[in-house]
């Protein structure tokens, strides 16, 4: 029996029964609910809002966080495996939930107070409560630490001026979690939607992440009470253990694009006779083929050993900025190289690899541009910072 193209060293059998079990089910809605709408989606900028309570119900929102907040309660590598599935239906989906997840309901968890996390996290699981993360601002999402969003103490509250940029889900958010600089560092805070003087505008014209819904938020002396300050963010680390958690997700998302479009090319090449061949007969496309299973198969290990790390409470942050380049990169050219193999076919949405190989262009840039990251490790390696 031939192997399964995308599982050539049998990873599947590295996992626990529970991971298999949460990949099957996220493969299953994928499969069943993403697929057959999501060209739609993309081609008319829509984010499938319909599909957010199913996805509460399948447990994928802040699915590592305690079952007291409602959560699912399932460890690193069922959170990898939940990302690697959603994004083989479309980045977008994926990015709704690494934010949804990582950057709003863990700095809830990890920074908040227990009233608010009582307050946020069970709603956020339900769905009921959509968040966003507000760290970029428009002058230089690479250098977080020159922040110009600015709280100031007024009484008992705190009074918010500046702006961000790029925000997933801004549009879209009851809460916004931002960033930002204070007379004691940096500190983060939840705003809620309606607040005098905090806006959302869609940004528009995208041609990446078109199913996803991308924003700038505007704070003009927006007041907020001290109760709403997450009081264990203190500094710039705040925010970037965030990140690590959400660029963690992302080291595995980028793996189910990179499959979804080895399988649609594997599928054409098959049928597409040309020269009164298959494509898939001649030397030049297996080429092709086998070197995308192979760098598919390396980034998989990678992301599994990750995973593994994370729960094994070992993880380190260059760690993960090796796995997100990797596999970044891995599934922007894989592809890339599959819209080629689709000829002229490969241009329109009917097939998705366009769609994904455009979408990855938006993955390979946030949360640490594949510059940010090489950097990351090049310090690692030589103990000098080339930032
Ligand atoms: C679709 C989308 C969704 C996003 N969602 C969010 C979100 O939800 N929340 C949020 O806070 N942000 C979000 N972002 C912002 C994202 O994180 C930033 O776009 C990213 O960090 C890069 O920042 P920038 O766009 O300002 O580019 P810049 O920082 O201006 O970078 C420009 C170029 O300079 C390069 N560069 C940077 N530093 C160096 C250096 N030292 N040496 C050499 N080259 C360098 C970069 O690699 C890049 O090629 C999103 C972005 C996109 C596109």
């Amino acid at each position: 029996m031939a192997l399964p193209a995308h599982d050539l060293f049998d990873v599947r059998s590295l996992l626990s029964e529970e991971e298999r079990a949460v990949q099957e089910a996220v493969a299953r809605f994928t499969d069943e609910r993403v697929l057959p709408i999501i060209g739609d989606c993309f081609d008319q900028g829509r984010f499938p809002a319909e599909l957010v309570p199913e996805i509460a119900a399948l447990g994928l929102l802040g699915s590592s966080l305690p079952e007291e907040y409602g959560c699912a309660g399932l460890n690193a590598v069922s959170y990898g495996l939940i990302c690697q599935e959603l994004e083989r239906g479309d980045s977008g989906l994926r990015s709704f939930v690494s934010v949804q997840s990582s950057l709003c309901m863990y700095p809830i968890f990890a920074y908040g107070s227990q009233e608010q996390r009582r307050r946020w996290l069970p709603e956020m699981a339900a769905g009921r409560v959509i968040g966003c993360f507000g760290l970029t601002e428009p002058h230089g999402g690479s250098d977080p630490a020159n922040m110009k969003t600015h709280a100031r103490r007024d009484g008992g509250d705190w009074v918010i001026d500046g702006s961000k940029m790029w925000i997933t889900n801004g549009g879209l958010a009851d809460i916004a979690i931002v960033w930002a600089q204070t007379d004691e560092g940096i500190r983060g805070f939840v705003l809620e939607k309606g607040m005098p003087g905090f806006s959302a505008q869609e940004i528009k014209h995208k041609m990446s992440l078109r199913a996803s819904v991308t924003s700038a938020l505007f704070f003009d002396s927006v007041r907020v009470p001290e109760a709403n300050r997450l009081p264990d963010a203190h500094g710039l680390k705040g925010p970037l253990g965030c990140l690590t958690q959400a660029r963690y997700g992302i080291s595995w998302g980028p793996v189910g694009a990179a499959i979804a479009c080895l399988d649609e090319a594997l599928g054409y090449s098959k049928e597409r006779i040309l020269f009164g061949r298959p494509l898939a007969a001649t030397q030049s496309a297996q080429i092709k083929l086998a070197d995308m299973a192979r760098r598919i198969t390396l980034a998989q290990l990678l992301a599994l050993q990750l995973g593994r790390l994370k729960d094994a409470g070992s993880m380190r942050p260059q760690q993960v900025s090796l796995a997100k380049w990797n596999n970044c990169r891995m599934a922007i050219d894989i592809a890339r190289e599959c819209r080629d193999l689709l000829g002229g076919a490969g241009i329109t949405t009917e097939h998705g690899a366009i769609r994904h190989a455009l979408n990855l262009e938006s993955v390979i840039t946030y949360e640490g541009t594949e510059t940010v990251h090489q950097l990351v490790i090049g310090r690692e390696l030589t103990g000098i910072s080339a930032f």
